[in-house]
C-alpha cells in the first residue's frame, strides 16, 4: 500500500483498516496502480454522461410502460458498435420484454481461471410524474445533481460499468482473466428475475470466481465528509411464513377453550420470547473487528469479547439489546401482519399471521419453518411459506446461502486502496446486509458476492425507490474513476 495514501493524519482510519485487513497476505499490486489513480477526461465524462442519460430515459419499470429489453438492446448496440465480437455480447432471457445482456471482455489468452462478474440490474421501481418535481424519466441536471428514476438505484452503476468496459476495450486492454458484465431484469420485482434465470439456465455464461454487485455498499457522507465505505460481503435470506389457526367457530355467547385467536396469539407470543442462537461468520467477525476500533467504552469491550474464541455469550446478550447488533448475530423472526375473525359476535373460524424472518447465511428457509413448528408445538397450527410473488406453499425452499468465506484479499486489497486514493484514509468495512439483493442467487450457487457501488451519498439523502431520486454529479464522476481502476486491477490479478 502506498504511503502517499496512508498519511499519518489518517491514523484512526488506517487502524480500522488494519483490523479489516488483519491476516491478509501482503498486497502485490502492479506498480502502475500505486499512488493516485487516473481521472476520467472531459471526453470520457461526456460519454459516460450520455450512457447514463440514455438509460434514465428508457423506462425499465415492471409496468406496461416499462421495457428492460429496450435498455439492454441499446447497450448491446454500444458494445457491438465499439467492436466487441458478437459472440461476447449475449442478449437473452425468458421474456421478450425482460432480456438480459451479458458482455465478456475476453482475456489476452484463454485461461482456466474463472472470470470476475459485475452484476447490475437494469430495472427500476415505478415513479409517477405527479409525485415528482421533474419528469422521473427525463435526465435532468440541476443544482449539482443528476435527477431521474434510477440515478441512485442503479442506472448510475450500470452506466459507469458500460462506460468502463467500452473504455478498456478502446484502449486495447486485455485482462489476464475474462471480465463479465451482466445487465439484468426484474431485481426490484416482476416474474423474470434475470440473475436467478442466468444462474439456473446459463451458468456457463455467468460462472465466475466471484461477483461484484454495485447494488449495495458505498460511501456514507455526512455534510460532505466521507465517514466510511461499506462493502456488503454476505446477506441474510428474506422469508415470510404464514401461520394459520382454524376452528369450527360458533356463537360468541357460548365460548369454549378452543379458539383460533388464542391459539395463534399463544404461538406469536412464543416467537416474541424466542431468540435464535448467536452466530458469527468470517464477514461479521471482520465487521465487528473493525467496529471495535471505532467504538469506545463498554460497547468496544463487549465487541472484543464477542469476537474472541470462544465468544462471550453474556457480552453478545448485552449488545443484543440494540437491534442493529442483534440482527447481525442471528436469524430473526418477527410477526408483521395479523388477520382474524369474521364478526364481532362469532367465535373466530380463522386466525392468520405473517411472521417475517431474516435468515443467517448457512440455513435454509425450510430449516427455519421446521424450527417454528417445533417452537409452537401445536399441531392445530399450520406454518406455510409465502414466496416473494405471494404464492403460499406447504414447505419452504431447502436452498441456503453459503456461509461466506473471509473477504477475499484479491478483491478487498484493491477495493480498499482505490477507494482510499479517491477518499484518503476512509475506513472500508465489509458487512452483512439484512436486506436482500440479486447477490443471493450467486451465494446460493456457491459464488461469493461483494456489494459495492463506490457511490458517495449523504446518509439522509437516500432516495432509491422514492421521489426526486438524484445523484451528486461529483459522486458519479468519482465512481467512474473507481470502476476504471478497479476493473483493470481485478482483470490483472
Ligand atoms: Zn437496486
Amino acid at each position: 500500500m502506498s504511503a502517499k495514501i496512508f498519511g499519518s493524519r489518517f491514523a484512526v482510519s488506517a487502524l480500522a483498516l488494519a483490523g479489516v485487513l488483519a491476516g491478509f497476505p501482503a498486497a502485490e499490486s502492479p506498480a502502475s496502480a500505486q499512488g493516485p489513480i487516473p481521472t476520467a477526461s472531459a471526453e470520457d465524462r461526456a460519454l459516460a454522461r450520455g450512457i447514463f442519460k440514455e438509460l434514465i430515459e428508457i423506462n425499465t419499470t415492471d409496468t406496461p410502460a416499462g421495457n428492460v429489453t429496450t435498455a439492454t438492446t441499446a447497450m448491446q448496440k454500444r458494445f457491438l458498435d465499439a467492436g466487441f465480437p458478437a459472440e461476447d455480447v449475449h442478449l437473452l432471457g425468458p421474456d421478450s420484454r425482460k432480456q438480459n445482456l451479458v458482455v465478456r471482455l475476453r482475456a489476452a489468452t484463454p485461461t482456466t481461471e474463472k472470470p470476475v462478474l459485475f452484476l447490475c440490474h437494469m430495472d427500476v421501481v415505478e415513479a409517477l410524474r405527479s409525485d415528482w418535481t421533474t419528469d422521473p424519466f427525463q435526465f435532468v441536471e440541476k443544482d449539482g445533481y443528476f435527477y431521474g428514476r434510477g440515478t441512485q438505484d442503479m442506472k448510475n452503476s450500470d452506466a459507469a460499468l458500460v462506460w468502463t468496459l467500452l473504455k478498456l476495450h478502446q484502449e486495447g486492454f486485455k485482462p489476464r482473466r475474462d471480465i463479465l458484465l451482466a445487465l439484468t431484469a426484474d431485481e426490484e420485482g416482476g416474474k423474470f428475475n434475470g440473475a436467478a434465470w442466468l444462474v439456473e439456465h446459463h451458468r456457463d455464461l455467468v460462472d465466475a470466481a466471484y461477483v461484484i454487485n454495485p447494488d449495495a455498499g458505498g460511501i456514507e457522507l455526512e455534510n460532505g465528509r466521507a465517514l466510511v465505505a461499506d462493502v456488503e460481503a454476505t446477506e441474510k435470506v428474506y422469508s415470510d411464513f404464514q401461520i394459520t389457526a382454524v376452528n369450527r367457530g360458533g356463537h360468541s355467547s357460548l365460548p369454549r377453550p378452543d379458539n383460533a385467536i388464542y391459539e395463534l396469539t399463544a404461538a406469536l407470543n412464543k416467537v416474541a420470547a424466542f431468540t435464535f442462537p448467536f452466530e458469527m461468520n468470517e464477514v461479521t467477525r471482520t465487521y465487528f473487528k473493525s467496529l471495535a476500533t471505532m467504538e469506545t467504552g463498554s460497547t468496544a469491550a463487549d465487541i472484543l469479547a464477542v469476537i474472541a474464541t470462544p465468544p462471550d455469550l453474556a457480552a453478545a446478550a448485552r449488545l443484543s439489546n440494540q437491534p442493529s447488533f442483534s440482527s447481525n448475530f442471528r436469524t430473526t423472526c418477527v410477526a408483521t401482519r395479523l388477520n382474524a375473525g369474521h364478526a364481532n359476535n362469532a367465535l373466530p373460524q380463522t386466525a392468520q399471521a405473517i411472521v417475517n424472518c431474516r435468515i443467517f447465511p448457512g440455513h435454509s428457509p425450510e430449516e427455519i419453518r421446521r424450527q417454528l413448528i417445533s417452537l409452537f408445538a401445536d399441531d392445530k397450527l399450520t406454518v406455510k411459506f409465502v414466496s416473494d410473488a405471494g404464492v403460499v406453499s406447504d414447505t419452504a425452499p431447502e436452498r441456503k446461502a453459503m456461509v461466506p468465506p473471509a473477504p477475499i484479499a484479491e478483491v478487498f486489497e484493491p477495493l480498499t486502496r482505490i477507494t482510499q486514493a479517491i477518499w484518503p484514509g476512509l475506513p472500508v468495512t465489509p458487512e452483512m446486509e439484512n436486506g436482500a439483493s440479486d447477490s443471493i442467487y450467486f451465494a446460493q450457487a456457491g459464488i461469493p458476492s461483494y456489494g459495492y457501488s463506490a457511490i458517495a451519498l449523504e446518509r439522509d439523502d437516500v432516495r432509491a425507490h422514492g421521489r426526486d431520486e438524484r445523484l451528486p454529479i461529483d459522486s458519479y464522476w468519482k465512481s467512474l474513476d473507481f470502476f476504471y481502476a478497479f476493473v483493470k486491477e481485478l482483470g490483472s490479478n
